[in-house]
């Protein structure tokens, strides 16, 4: 019988969760014997594969995030948001006390670390910021939801334990870590 597969994305996102997802140290080994891992932030794909579960990291802040956001929810069964970013917007929220222009400023021209004498903004060629970066439940809809910034790794393994026992999991409240 084949695998399910897994498919993760990271979206606006530090890697952290990916991170706490490697943490899972040897039974990562275990893991792979019960599903197949496809689509990864390190794989190639051009398009999603069809998978069982697919997991985002990160909140959505710009169009491309919205276009993978709904890609992956089509070409999964299960989908999970991935730590505090993807489940309530996360750090990435900070900027939603400004606009556009200025969160644009700010990047590309006034901070210490820029040299940009000619104040060049981005173009049509990168992808547009959305107004606010958002949750990912905003634009599509989340099977599990997996808090904590990053999810604990342990918390990351019973999740996909559950599923793989054929069950959505609900994180248990003493699984969620926010340190
Ligand atoms: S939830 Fe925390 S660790 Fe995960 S991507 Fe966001 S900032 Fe990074």
């Amino acid at each position: 019988m084949s695998k399910p597969k897994v498919a993760t994305v990271w979206l606006e996102a530090c890697a952290g969760c990916h991170m706490s997802f490697l943490d899972i140290d040897e039974r990562i080994i275990n893991l792979l014997d019960l599903v197949e891992i496809t689509a990864t932030p390190i794989t190639d794909f051009k398009e999603f594969p069809e998978v069982t579960v697919g997991v985002i990291e990160g909140a959505l802040g710009n169009e491309e995030e919205v276009h993978l956001a709904k890609e992956m929810r089509k070409k999964c069964k299960i989908l999970i948001a991935w730590g505090d970013c993807a489940v309530f917007g996360g750090i990435n929220c900070m900027r939603n006390f400004a606009k556009v222009e200025d969160v644009l400023k700010e990047g590309y021209i006034n901070t210490v670390s820029t040299v940009n004498p000619k104040g060049i903004l981005p173009g049509e060629d990168i992808p547009k910021l959305l107004p606010h970066a958002i949750p990912v439940d905003y634009e599509v809809k989340v099977d599990v939801y997996v808090p904590g910034c990053p999810p604990d790794a342990d918390t990351i393994y019973y999740v996909f334990e559950e599923i793989l026992q054929g069950r959505i999991p609900k994180v248990p409240v003493d699984m969620m870590r926010y340190d």
